[in-house]
């Protein structure tokens, strides 16, 4: 069975790690057995997984699949097949997919999503007018390689049923087209819908439809209210509960978004509605900043004292008095309101020595100190790291110069 702990074997292949895994398979990387040894992706589909439409025909459509080649699309090279599973060898795609891609940079800026979004359109188009649908897009079945986006997990679907025999649902719903979570009956279209699901999680950083439960996601698919800007449902909520960084943070990111919308709006009555919204989050935004900046302050002094403390309990530790050194250092430079990098890097050197002494730290008030303090640093540097990549996000809109525009820019820096 596809799902044993060590890898299948292959005569040609030698497979290695995995990796990944989805619906239906398991994905190895392997190395073909001869002298260039190429660097492949095998995936192997457990026979028991197929539906009742016959393996043959599943292995005519393979066929087919082979044929298929195009920059966007992962190349089928070859397929084998045993007694157990079918065997798919694939070109290799070494920059993971496109969900932890997504995930790992919070959101895409809008040239980036662009370009993914034209990329992954001409792979469809290809597809569809070969007669081939994929059926189950979403950012995990899109690889990337050499910064392009390569199309993977397709032509399988049809002999796949989202819908195991004792109707429960395979796979994530989230992408699905209404008439495929509801009615069960759809086609080439579906493949549409998730395209604008995928675009939408590339530019919000999460799924429009993102639930705690299936009946919940079921539900807003079938509901035609429009979309709420999570964002700002989320920057409320943090406010409400006094955490004003995340609610600052989150009031900017959807202001990134709120703002080109101000141009692009062409009914007047609208683009009056989304300026109104905008002034007013903005307005909120510069108290937030204003607050955040004065609890900083408070824990800087609270900080401070501990740290102080810690100090005349260290005299004969001098490894730990440079570590706390450089943890006052990068405190010192962040208060006179260097928030960039250096800062970043001074607070990083003191938590990597911090880290250090305290695995050495025997139990005691010491140590209970250290530890405070370094989480109070992990939480310094973290806050400052979330600082420089909004302000790299912000950078790379380049949004144009009216005056909404550059009051945003003053109301999402902090200090
Ligand atoms: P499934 O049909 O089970 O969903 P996929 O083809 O989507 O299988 O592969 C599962 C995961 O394996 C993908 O999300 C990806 O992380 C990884 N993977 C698949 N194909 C490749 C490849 N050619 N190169 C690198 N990683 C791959
Ligand atoms: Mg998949």
């Amino acid at each position: 069975m596809a799902a044993g702990f060590a890898p299948p074997k292959l005569a040609e292949f030698i497979l290695t790690e995995r990796l990944g895994s989805g619906t239906y398979a398991i994905v190895y990387k392997a190395y073909r057995k001869n002298d260039n040894r190429e660097v492949v992706a095998v995936k192997v589909v457990s026979k028991k997984s197929l539906n009742k439409a016959s393996t043959e025909n599943l292995l005519t459509e393979i066929e087919i699949l082979k044929t298929v080649k195009h920059p966007h699309i992962v190349q089928l090279k070859d397929f084998q097949w045993d007694s157990e599973n079918i065997y798919l060898i694939m070109e290799f795609c070494s920059g993971g997919d496109l969900s932890r891609f997504i995930h790992s940079r919070r959101l895409l800026p809008e040239h980036v999503a662009r370009r993914f979004l034209q990329q992954l359109a001409s792979a469809l188009k290809f597809l569809h007018e070969r007669n081939i649908s994929h059926l189950d897009l979403k950012p995990q079945n899109i690889l990337l390689s050499g910064g392009m986006l390569k199309l993977a997990d397709f032509g399988f679907a049809q002999y796949m049923s989202p819908w195991d025999e004792r109707h429960v649902l395979r796979g994530s719903p989230l992408y699905m087209a209404p008439e495929m979570v509801c009615n069960r009956q759809y086609d080439a279209r579906a493949d549409l819908w998730s395209v604008g699901v995928i675009l939408y999680e590339a530019l919000f950083g999460h799924p429009p439809f993102a639930s705690r439960s299936y009946a919940e996601i079921e539900e807003k698919i079938r509901s035609n209210r429009p979309i709420e800007t999570m964002l700002v449902v989320e920057a409320v909520s943090k406010d409400q509960s006094g955490d004003y960084a995340a609610a600052l943070s989150l009031y900017c990111q959807s202001l990134e978004h709120f703002v080109p919308a101000v141009h692009y709006e062409t009914d007047a009555q609208r683009k009056e509605a989304i300026r109104k919204k905008v002034k007013q989050y903005i307005s909120r935004a510069e108290d937030l900043k204003a607050l955040v900046a004065s609890n900083n302050k408070i824990s800087f002094a609270q900080a401070k004292t501990t740290r102080d403390l810690l100090k005349e309990m260290s005299r004969g530790s001098p490894r730990l008095i440079a570590g706390l050194e450089l943890a006052s250092a990068a405190v010192a430079k962040e208060e006179e309101g260097d928030d960039g990098h250096d800062t970043l890097d001074l607070y990083q050197q003191s938590l990597g020595e911090l880290l250090l002494m305290l695995a050495a730290e025997p139990v005691g008030r010491r140590r209970e100190l250290l530890h405070g303090e370094i989480k109070c640093l992990m939480a310094r540097a973290e806050y400052l790291k979330e600082q420089l990549k909004m302000r790299e996000t912000q950078a790379e809109a380049s949004m144009d110069r009216d005056p909404l525009s550059e009051s945003v820019k003053s109301s999402c820096c902090v200090q």
